[in-house]
């Protein structure tokens, strides 16, 4: 045991979560390796999520708002083209420019990255193998466990990785699919599903649940539907799909249920499910180092201290309980490595955790929703104003949607807000900083916020809490 490396903090899995976690460690003081099995850093996030599905959403936006609204801005574009290749190649740039980032990260903050398969021997112990089959032995005196999540897959429809597909295969499509069908209307359904619909595909959403976006406030998604629905994607809810077949030469048929029990059936080139995600933690051999999952077998078990069942070992991120969002994973990693090195801090405030949906227009929320104060019996304020009342979202030709913020009727501290429209996902950091600071609407409502701009909705927003927006119908 003697030559085996120590260190202070091993970190299993380079994610957001992961990654993060390592160098706030290093920050801290703390000798730190980092684990990784891919061959680049970044994780999910990086490699196949939020940073190529960005890429493409914004190439193919840019595509499709040339297409058909450029001529309303007397933009004449005669022979536009799609070029896949060339929108593939800018997405592995970005891609590429991104994961070396973090290994840069790593040297500039003396992290060593041990690339290979890592499993717990027993707490502080931590073997990796590497794709040639050797392995080696480090230890620490803490384990972060940061090893993610992966698609969830239909029992009865395996991934084929052609016809039946995951997210991952969806960024990387070689042609656009004459015909997508898209199982599960949730972020990673609608986003990728827009994408293949912007480039040409007649995409059909297909959802068990009598609406999309499941969790969010109903006002909300509806809307988003109704959007979605005006760019072409077609919405069947209610649907329940029963099987695929793929013994035919080329393409899919879906089999499902509509709400009434009838068969239904869709054609298609290909099948994205997109049904969720599943924790990872596969291979780590968590019983030998006596660390626990949740009663549903999948989520890691932590206290709110991150720390799992065996003592040293913490876990965080996707693949313990909370939302599968990259800065949920990102914030856990700072907080756990500021517990481990006793620093102070260490706190993750679940109720100021935005979602964002990347389609266009965007959705983006934080806190309660207006469904949820309801369920709660909660007194409320609600302040909503529409985009096409806003100067800069008209100039822009973006007016559809609004800012709608909720607020304790007696304190007016702001509870929850969602925002339908342009750019909502950076529209919904001033919301997300007032219910951090426990602000209220009318803090919101007397900030000076330049004019045009898209947050001035945000401002009219809150001033309507209190019936007195100025541009407001
Ligand atoms: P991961 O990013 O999954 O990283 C875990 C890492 O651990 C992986 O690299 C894995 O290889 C490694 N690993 C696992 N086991 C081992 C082992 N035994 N040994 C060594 N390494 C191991 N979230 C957002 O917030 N915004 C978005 O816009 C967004 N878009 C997304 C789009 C798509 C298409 C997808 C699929 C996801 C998206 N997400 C988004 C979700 C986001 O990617 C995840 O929430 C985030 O990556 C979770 O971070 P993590 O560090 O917990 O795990």
């Amino acid at each position: 045991m003697s030559d085996e490396e120590t260190y202070d903090v091993i970190v299993i899995g380079a994610g957001p979560g992961g990654y993060v976690a390592a160098i706030r460690s290093a920050q801290l003081g703390q000798k730190v390796a980092i684990v990784e099995k891919r061959a680049t850093l970044g994780g999910t996030c990086l490699n196949i999520g939020c940073i190529p599905s960005k890429a493409l959403l914004d190439s193919s936006e840019f595509f499709a708002r040339t297409k058909h609204e450029g001529s309303e801005h007397g933009i004449v574009s005669t022979g536009l083209e799609l070029d896949l290749p060339a929108m593939h190649t800018r997405k592995d740039a970005v891609v590429h420019k991104l994961v070396s980032g973090v290994s840069t990260l790593m040297k500039k903050n003396k992290i060593a990255v041990h690339t290979g398969t890592a499993h717990l021997e027993e707490p502080g112990r931590v073997t990796v193998t590497a794709e040639d089959g050797s392995t080696s032995t480090i230890s620490a005196t803490n384990i972060i466990i940061a090893s993610g999540s992966v698609p969830q897959e239909l029992p009865f429809m395996p991934f084929d990785g052609s016809r039946v597909v995951s997210s991952t295969e969806a960024l990387a499509f070689d042609s656009v699919p004459e015909k997508l069908v898209v199982v599960g209307a949730g972020a990673i359904g609608l986003e990728l599903g827009s994408v293949w619909a912007r480039l040409g595909a007649q995409v059909d959403v297909v959802e068990i649940l009598p609406e999309i976006l499941a969790g969010w406030d109903p006002q909300t998604a509806k809307s988003l539907r109704r959007e979605l629905s005006k760019q072409g994607l077609n919405f069947h809810l209610k649907t329940k799909v029963t099987g695929v077949n793929t013994s035919k030469k080329q393409g899919v048929t879906l089999e499902a249920q509509d709400t009434d029990g009838n068969a239904v059936s869709f054609e298609a080139d290909k099948v994205l499910v997109a049904v969720g995600r599943r924790p990872y933690a596969e291979g780590l051999r968590l019983g030998q180092a006596g660390v626990e999952l949740e009663e549903d077998g999948t989520r890691i078990k932590i206290d709110d201290r991150f720390r799992t069942s065996a003592s040293g070992v913490y876990a965080i991120g996707d693949v313990v309980r909370g939302p599968m969002l990259a800065h949920k994973a990102e914030d856990e990693g700072m907080a756990v490595a500021e517990i481990i090195a006793g620093s102070g801090g260490g706190h993750v405030n679940y109720d100021a955790v935005p979602n964002v949906v990347y389609t266009w227009p965007e959705v983006a929320s934080v806190g309660h929703s207006e469904d949820a104060l309801k369920k709660e019996g909660r007194d409320y304020r609600k302040g909503q104003f529409p985009f096409a009342a806003n100067g800069r979202a008209l100039a822009m030709g973006a007016s559809a949607g609004f800012v709608k913020i909720l607020a304790d009727a007696h304190t007016d501290r702001v509870l929850g807000a969602d925002i339908l429209g342009p750019y909502a996902s950076d529209l919904i950091s001033e919301i997300v900083s007032v219910v951090e600071f426990g602000g209220s609407s009318e803090d919101i409502a007397r900030t000076v916020h330049a004019h045009p701009t898209l947050p001035e909705a945000v401002r009219e927003a809150a001033l309507a809490v209190d019936n007195r927006s100025i541009h407001g119908a």
